[in-house]
């Protein structure tokens, strides 16, 4: 059989050029192996792409985030806001920091986590004395951003901080400015994970407009210490440094930022193929009774994952595509399974059957394989594959 001797497709994958490694290998050869002036770059780099005044350059988006949530001084007692329908990471940082994590139920077009929920949330809590979230991390799911203008809205009618997870959405934009510029939060954090849209093989990065937190977020990268100013009074003990405060070691190596530097050279390349491959998709998938993502007109999706609904809430019709597509060699995936039902969260009080909206999102959904260096007939195959699976007369 033809197809068995086809490689397994993913539903993700990083593209390595030769001059990527030719980046990389130089740094290699020079003085400096982790944090050192390619970070530095690299970070001006991103800051000017994002139009963000200040970018911090960490070893993976988890780390950006819990810097975030520590720069925003998120602690015991404190309450954290932020998508069922995102990865655990998005959550976890603020537990990291001892606060307490409350969801809100998604958009049922976009996945996204709802203004509309967020707002009658923020009222209801208020009205019943319960307590405000401190901080709203809202996700820009599969590369689209959240209704940002809503969310900031109601952030300054309640009095919260917003750290936006843009893992997913480097390269996309909202209202014709780039996502992660922060016009609408205090803090937007990016991954460069592999399946992600450029990467640095493991990276992250945290984006602000405010000096004071961007500069908190860079003592906490490093152990919470600084080095004594040359004109301090210990002047004649260059080796002096000091901790005020306690930090963690979040940095970035000078290897993965050549890397990270070389692919942003291709990250306007890359998303612009994402939405002509999900342009083919939406025009084939279509007429066989898929749901295909939404994109709003204001928006400017990255693309990161390209989400498609089956038609029945049981979750049985999409447990049967996902096994019989991997039986096709096509790497599909779910993503997510809601949050708030994972074991840990549910020993904290949450409750499967609290936000429907993810969880019926979650029992239909079936990531198909999208990443910008896929080829027209790497995508024939998944199309071709979904017809055979589904059973579906293909039309003429
Ligand atoms: C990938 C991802 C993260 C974590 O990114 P890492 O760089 O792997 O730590 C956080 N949030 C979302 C929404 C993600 O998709």
């Amino acid at each position: 059989m033809l197809r068995k001797r086809l490689k397994n497709l993913p539903y993700g994958r990083q593209e390595i050029t030769e001059s990527d490694i030719e980046s990389v290998l130089r740094v290699l050869q020079s003085d400096f192996i982790t944090q050192g002036p390619v970070v530095e770059r690299f970070e001006s780099g991103i800051a000017e792409y994002c139009e963000a005044e200040h970018a911090l350059a960490v070893n993976s988006a988890t780390s950006a985030l819990h810097l975030a949530c520590l720069a925003l001084d998120v602690g015991p007692g404190d309450l954290v806001w932020t998508s069922p329908n995102t990865f655990v990471a998005s959550a976890n940082c603020a537990r990291l920091c001892g606060a307490d994590v409350d969801f809100v139920d998604v958009d049922p077009q976009t996945y996204n986590l709802c203004a509309e929920k967020l707002e009658d949330k923020l009222a209801l809590a208020s009205a019943s004395g319960k307590a405000l979230p401190k901080v709203v991390i809202p996700v820009h799911f599969a590369g689209q951003s959240c209704d940002m203008k809503s969310i900031r809205r109601l952030a300054d009618e309640y009095g919260f901080r917003i750290i936006e997870d843009a893992s997913h959405a480097i390269g996309g934009q909202y209202l014709d400015a780039p996502i992660g510029n922060c016009a609408y939060s205090d803090i937007t954090v990016l991954s460069f994970h592999p399946v992600k849209i450029i990467t640095t093989g493991e990276g992250g990065m945290a984006l602000s407009n405010q000096l004071h937190l961007y500069q908190r977020m860079k003592l906490l990268r490093t152990h919470g210490v600084q080095k004594h100013a040359a004109n301090s009074v210990e002047s004649d003990e260059p080796w002096r440094y000091q901790q005020s405060i306690l930090g963690l070691n979040y940095r970035l190596t000078d290897i993965q930022a050549a890397l990270g530097l070389s692919q942003l050279k291709r990250l306007d390349d890359y998303v612009a193929r994402r939405h002509e491959l999900a342009e083919r998709y939406n025009t084939q998938l279509s007429p066989m009774g898929l749901t295909i993502p939404h994109q709003f007109k204001d928006s400017y999706s990255a693309l990161h994952l390209y989400p498609v609904l089956v038609d029945d809430p049981t979750g049985a019709v999409r447990r049967q595509l996902y096994h019989a597509m991997i039986a096709q060699g096509i790497g599909v995936n779910v993503h997510y399974i809601p949050v708030h039902t994972q074991p840990y969260y549910q020993e904290r009080g949450h409750r499967v059957g609290d936000y429907p909206n993810a969880e019926s999102y979650y029992a239909r959904t079936l990531t198909l394989p999208l990443f910008g260096s896929m080829s027209d007939e790497e995508q024939d195959r998944v199309v071709e594959a979904l017809y055979e699976c589904l059973d579906v007369k293909k039309a003429a």
